[in-house]
């Protein structure tokens, strides 16, 4: 692999170990143990953990640079939860944030009753194109203030702003993109920040778009996919990528004009009640459950699916709101 560094994991103590596998699983990046290596596999790169005295020697490799770094900072906050330093050979100090691009904002509309959309613009919109990932965090500095954005720190863990100087930074989904723009929606509620920053004049405003993580287009025939408001976006995007005529989906939304595309999209159907719809359905061999919404629905969905004796590989839950 092209891009590689090192590290020393000082002072470890036993717990960081198992603390860093089960990260390694909730990131569904599978680790071996090779006699006393621990291997981590995570999309295309590699990091290995060889004891060294009372720590650790780690070396990371990845393809993609920004990925490399990326890792270097999530693995340092990892060993960082259990007091645990990491020294790297090298490290970015001062750049931006892994994967942080400034992004202008062109457009901001209503698209229905209750959603906004937005456009924002800069160079590295294609990174964010849908075969990278669905989904990124969208960074909003306070808007009284000059934006004081995230950074490599001399540990190579990223030093987020604090107090007067904190971002909001909610995740959002990549709706549409092109060459030097990219797109998403919106969702309008009570008490959100985000409506309120783009309800003060954000054209030509600069923002951070984090990203791209977490959700590939799922794959699985059927396809089943149930979401509330907040996961339209996410829906519509699958529904258009997916070429699959056997993919169906069940949108809880309180105003049909929210649906936009999915409106004419004879697998889409409005439900009042995910759950219900989700404890119906059958799930044949071979197809995918995705599921997204409010917090206590997503964790009721995943017990019923892993209650039906799916395995974890056969379904994607997401808590997309609390
Ligand atoms: C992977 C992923 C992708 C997502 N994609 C999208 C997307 O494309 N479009 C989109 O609109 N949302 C999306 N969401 C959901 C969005 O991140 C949350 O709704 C987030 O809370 C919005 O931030 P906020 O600034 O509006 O509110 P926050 O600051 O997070 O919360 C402020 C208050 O609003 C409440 N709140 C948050 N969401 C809702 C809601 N939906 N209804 C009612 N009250 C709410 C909170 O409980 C809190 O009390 C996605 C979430 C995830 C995890």
């Amino acid at each position: 692999m092209k891009f590689r560094t090192t590290g020393l994991a000082r002072n470890v103590k036993p717990s960081a170990i198992p603390g860093l596998l089960a990260h390694a699983e909730e990131w569904g990046a599978p680790a071996t143990q090779e006699e006393t290596r621990i291997r981590l596999d995570l999309w295309g790169a590699l990091a290995c953990f060889t004891p060294a005295g009372e720590g650790f020697g780690i070396e990371l490799s990845s393809d993609d640079e920004l990925f490399l770094r990326a890792l270097q900072d999530a693995i340092a906050e990892a060993f960082a939860l259990h007091e645990a330093e990491v020294l790297w050979t090298d490290v970015a100090e001062g750049a931006l944030a892994p994967g942080l691009a400034l992004m202008r904002v062109a457009s901001a509309g209503l698209r229905s009753p209750n959603f906004l959309r937005l456009r924002v613009e800069g160079p590295e919109a294609p990174r964010f194109a849908a075969e990278h990932g669905l989904h990124f965090r969208l960074l909003l500095p306070p808007q009284d203030r000059a934006p004081i954005w995230p950074r490599v720190g001399p540990t190579g863990r990223v030093i987020w702003p604090k107090g007067e100087d904190r971002i909001h930074a909610p995740a959002y989904t990549t709706t549409d993109q092109g060459e030097d723009w990219l797109e998403f929606e919106v969702f309008r509620h009570e008490g959100s920040p985000t409506c309120a920053w783009f309800e003060r004049e954000p054209l030509g405003r600069t923002l951070g778009i984090l990203g791209p993580n977490g959700g590939l287009c799922p794959e699985g025939a059927p396809l089943l996919l149930f979401g509330d408001e907040t996961a339209i976006p996410a829906l519509s995007r699958i529904l258009r990528l997916s070429a699959q005529p056997e993919a169906r989906a069940w949108i809880s939304c309180a105003a049909p004009e929210d649906l936009g595309d999915l409106r004419r999209d004879p697998r889409a159907a409005l439900s009042t009640d995910l759950l219900a719809a989700l404890e119906a359905v059958e799930t044949p061999k071979g197809g995918h459950v995705w599921f997204a919404a409010h917090a206590s629905l997503a964790r009721a969905a995943r017990a019923h699916l892993l209650g039906r004796g799916l395995a974890k590989t056969e379904f994607t839950v997401a808590a997309y709101w609390e």
